[in-house]
Parts: C-alpha cells; sequence; structure tokens
C-alpha cells in the first residue's frame, strides 16, 4: 500500500483532498479557488491572496497619482518585513500577517 495519496478526480486526491498548483499545501477543494477554463487547477486560499494582490500591482504599473503611491509604499513595507522575517515573529508575526490581508 502507498503512502502517495492517489488522485481520483482532476487535481483531487482519494481522500477528498486536493493540493494547490502553487505552493502543494492541501485543503478540501471546497476550501480552494478553482480557474474557471481549467477546473483541475486548485489554489489555496492564502496562494489566492497572493495572485489578487501579485494582479493588483500589475494593474499599477505604469499608473501615477498618490493612491498608487500609497500602495507601492506598502508593498515595500510588507517585502521588507517579510525579508527581515516578520511575519514569522511569535509575537506581531500573527498581527502583520492579519494586517496584510487588508492591505494592498
Ligand atoms: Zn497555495
Amino acid at each position: 500500500m502507498s503512502a502517495e495519496p492517489v488522485n481520483t478526480a482532476i487535481g483531487e486526491h482519494d481522500d477528498a483532498s486536493a493540493e494547490c498548483w502553487c505552493c502543494g499545501s492541501t485543503d478540501a477543494p471546497a476550501r480552494m479557488v478553482q480557474l474557471g477554463g481549467h477546473p483541475e487547477v486548485h489554489l489555496c486560499l492564502q496562494c489566492a491572496h497572493f495572485v489578487h494582490q501579485r494582479a493588483r500591482e500589475i494593474e499599477d504599473e505604469g499608473k501615477r497619482g498618490p493612491a498608487v503611491l500609497v500602495r507601492d509604499q506598502f508593498r515595500n513595507l510588507r517585502a521588507e518585513m517579510i525579508r527581515r522575517g516578520w511575519h514569522q515573529n511569535r509575537v506581531i508575526g500573527g498581527k502583520l500577517r492579519w494586517l496584510g490581508k487588508y492591505l494592498p
């Protein structure tokens, strides 16, 4: 008997979990985002939020204005916190990750 999960449906395992195509984590398919044209592709919620943020970043490229400047500053701040590993800090990491969900 194999310990590896067996795919029973497109992108889903025999234990009714699905694997994220981005980071490889598994979760219930109902708690994952599927792509419209490719239902076999599942994204976990964290990766879906990342894709959304990345899409906003691409939309902002080439734009000017105070709102774009503020969003860029928040992105730079987030990148610096991640570079320093503050998002994994036991004291403030949870609060930073929570705050990051609501910032551009
Ligand atoms: Zn993921």
